[in-house]
């Protein structure tokens, strides 16, 4: 079998690191607020380029407070409206409401599951405030069209930079792009914890202290409150295991984009469509760190029982779009016709930093023979 994710194996390349910076923390007597999220929050900074990093305790959290002290500073109003994809995974759009703020659904470009720059600027009206831009599967939205819209407008941007950890474009990487940006360290990510953590990053230095006041029962001095905050950090253990992971990320992301052009090159089944061309260079998708490689067939069932068959797991990111959710019923009845497409075509192959030579072969072989055997058996 393999699996979509062995988590087990990722970390076990660590072992003796990540028991030895699990020592140190057991053996500090310090657990919250300490020395080892000082660094991490500096190394991660220094890895994104940017000036601020604040450690939350998960990535919804890091979109929450983001959107939460933009409104302690007066940049926000409750019932602002919020631009934001409407094929996003489901926490960019919680951040949004538990604002009390109004998300601005907008159909993605198809192509690359990614907000669209024409589609934005018509969804923009009086009352939009902020663009939050999702780098839906590792890859980065489009940037630098996003950010001088937003200048043209007056809006705010922030990145939901949950999948797309090291993603850059001209040197410049996901989490500096945006007025802040929200990333997520659940174990999953590409860069992962063994638990659950997040991150602000931003250039902003009054926006920096005051999502970490707000993280911090809203308090920038102990005892003295001056917002109503909460309780939400990012633990000594959970950074100082996060450290050791940071050092190996680049390797680890080179490892994703070799398997994805490993897959562009190798699968050639007109039954399936790929997220990049099959003469995609590594050079050419620095904007991309593949924590998903999603590609789109129009009979997925069929295709995700024939990987199965040949023992090879998929999952789908994701099967019910936002607008569909119960949780936000009132929306149920609205139509966003691409978003929902992508959401009944969409199946995300394996792809991780342990996946071998012979496993990616294994996969695209069998994605070659996809639609060949089920036609002798009819
Ligand atoms: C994972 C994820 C989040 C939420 O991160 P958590 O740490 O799980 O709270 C937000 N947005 C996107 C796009 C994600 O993939």
């Amino acid at each position: 079998m393999i699996p979509f994710l062995d988590l087990k194996s990722i970390n076990a390349r660590y072992r003796e690191e990540l028991i030895a910076a699990a020592s140190r923390v057991i053996d500090s007597g310090w657990y919250i607020q300490g020395a080892e999220v000082d660094a991490f929050e500096q190394e991660f900074a220094d890895y994104c380029g940017t000036q601020f990093c604040i450690g939350v305790a998960s990535g919804l959290d890091a979109l929450i407070l983001t959107l939460r002290a933009w409104k302690e500073l007066g940049r926000l109003q409750q019932g602002d409206e919020i631009i934001v994809p409407a094929n996003t995974y489901i926490a960019s759009i919680l951040a949004i409401t538990e604002n009390g703020l109004k998300p601005v659904l907008v159909d993605p470009d198809e192509t690359t599951c990614n907000l669209s720059v024409d589609k934005t600027a018509a969804a923009i009206t009086q009352n939009t405030k902020a663009i939050l831009a999702v780098h839906l599967y590792g890859q980065l939205a489009p940037m630098p069209q996003l950010m001088a819209l937003a200048k043209q407008h007056n809006l705010l941007v922030l990145e939901d930079a949950a999948q797309a950890h090291g993603a850059s474009l001209n040197g410049k990487k996901s989490g500096n792009w945006g007025h802040a940006a929200g990333f997520s360290f659940y174990p999953g990510k590409n860069l992962g914890a063994l638990g659950d953590g997040g991150a602000v990053t931003t250039n902003d230095e009054v926006l920096a202290q005051t999502i970490r006041a707000l993280g911090n029962y809203g308090s920038h001095k102990k005892y003295e409150n001056d917002y109503q905050g909460v309780n939400s950090r990012l633990d000594e253990m959970q950074a100082a295991l996060l450290r050791v992971k940071l050092h190996f990320l680049d390797r680890d992301t080179r490892h994703r984009q070799k398997i994805a052009l490993a897959y562009a090159a190798g699968i050639d089944n007109n039954r399936i469509v790929q997220p990049i061309a099959g003469s995609a260079t590594i050079e050419g998708m620095a904007n991309h760190v593949f924590h998903l490689y999603v590609v789109r067939t129009s009979d997925r069932q069929a295709l995700q029982q024939h990987l199965l068959d040949a023992g090879i797991q998929t999952l789908i990111h994701y099967p019910i779009p936002p607008h569909q959710q119960k949780a936000y019923c009132s929306w149920n009845q609205q139509k966003y016709p691409i978003s929902e497409r992508i959401h009944q075509q969409v199946l995300s192959l394996p792809i991780s930093p342990v996946q071998s030579d012979t496993q990616t072969q294994e996969i695209i072989n069998s994605c070659n023979q996809y639609g060949i055997r089920e036609k002798i058996d009819s």
